[in-house]
């Protein structure tokens, strides 16, 4: 199943991302992990990666795994370092189990400066589209990539990505919803139509937060903070409190018309099952 055919169905999705256990770490103890997630029946699982150009730690076994659940899954497929015959073998590999969708990325430069066969993920979806019929989706960012200069060159390249052939786009996270309508808006003034999945990440444990803020720039709005101060000390707090910010940052969104959304659940399918139960009547079957 194509994800676009699910995003222009016509209904609402809820889908959950998982991470991979890394290739020296054994794949069966994210097995389970899989396995409960699929059965809160998101509408698809997608699976990072952090091994350039490659289904190294094991992406494409989580992938198959939850495909063999029934769920739909998009494999993450990252660009920067890596050799085009790695990302050729990893199509190959991908066409070979079955798995249509990939989100193609660009990965995080590292200190020692780019490499590889392709510098942007818009080259990177252009390629994988020439190499078989898959599904691609790409990443975009409702606060400005932090490298970009400024927000109109950002969507400038975002254009750009999904001319190349991006099917459809999901958010990094964010938490003040008026930073997604203003982002939704300037993408149509631009002519970007393709459906947008909206990224929410669930703090449930407050260590999460500075690692957030640095990796991705998000911002915290107020309330959110006061959560955090307020319950950082009670797990089991923080944790249901997590749930219903998100929860209601969720119901907000489908309020304003915004209906496909994605759970940064972080291997937690607790939490993931916790939302899903609070939306079970405005996602009726997710
Ligand atoms: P691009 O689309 O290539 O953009 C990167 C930067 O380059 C932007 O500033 C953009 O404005 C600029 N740019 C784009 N095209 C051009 C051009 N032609 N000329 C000049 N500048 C240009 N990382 C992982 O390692 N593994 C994952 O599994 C993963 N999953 C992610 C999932 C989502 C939903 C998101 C939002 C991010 C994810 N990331 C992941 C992080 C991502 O790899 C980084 O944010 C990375 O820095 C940018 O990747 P990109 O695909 O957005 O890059």
């Amino acid at each position: 199943m194509k994800i676009i055919d699910l995003l222009n169905s016509g209904r609402g999705t809820l889908s959950c991302e998982l991470f991979p256990p890394k290739a020296h770490q054994p794949l069966a103890d994210a097995l389970p992990i899989v396995r409960e997630t699929a059965r809160l029946r998101p509408a698809f699982i997608s699976v990072t990666n952090g091994a350039a150009g490659s289904t190294g730690g094991h992406t494409l076994e989580v992938a198959q795994a939850a495909q063999g659940e029934g769920v739909p899954a998009l494999a993450h497929l990252v660009c920067m370092g890596a050799a085009r015959s790695a990302i050729d073998q990893t199509l190959d590999q991908l066409q070979a189990a079955g798995i249509q969708n990939v989100l193609a990325l660009r990965g995080d430069v590292p200190p020692e400066g780019p490499s590889g066969q392709f510098a942007h993920a818009s080259q990177l979806t252009a390629h994988i589209l020439s190499r078989g019929d898959f599904c691609v989706g790409g990443a975009c960012y409702p606060e400005g990539h932090p490298e970009s200069p400024c927000m109109d060159k950002d969507l400038d390249y975002l254009r750009h990505k999904v001319d190349s052939g991006c099917a459809f786009l999901t958010t990094q996270m964010f938490f003040d919803n008026n930073i997604l309508y203003n982002f939704m808006f300037r993408l149509l003034k631009k002519g970007v139509d393709v459906p947008v999945v909206a990224g929410i990440m669930p703090v449930t444990n407050a260590r999460q937060i500075g690692r957030i803020v640095k990796l991705s720039g998000t911002s915290l709005p107020a309330r959110f903070r006061a959560i955090v101060d307020r319950f950082q000390d009670n797990p089991a707090a923080m944790a249901q409190a997590g749930i219903a910010y998100a929860t209601d940052q969720i119901i907000d969104l489908v309020a304003n018309g915004v209906s496909h959304i994605h759970l940064y659940t972080m291997n937690k399918p607790m939490i993931a099952g916790g939302i899903m139960k609070n939306l079970s009547e405005i996602f009726p079957c997710a």
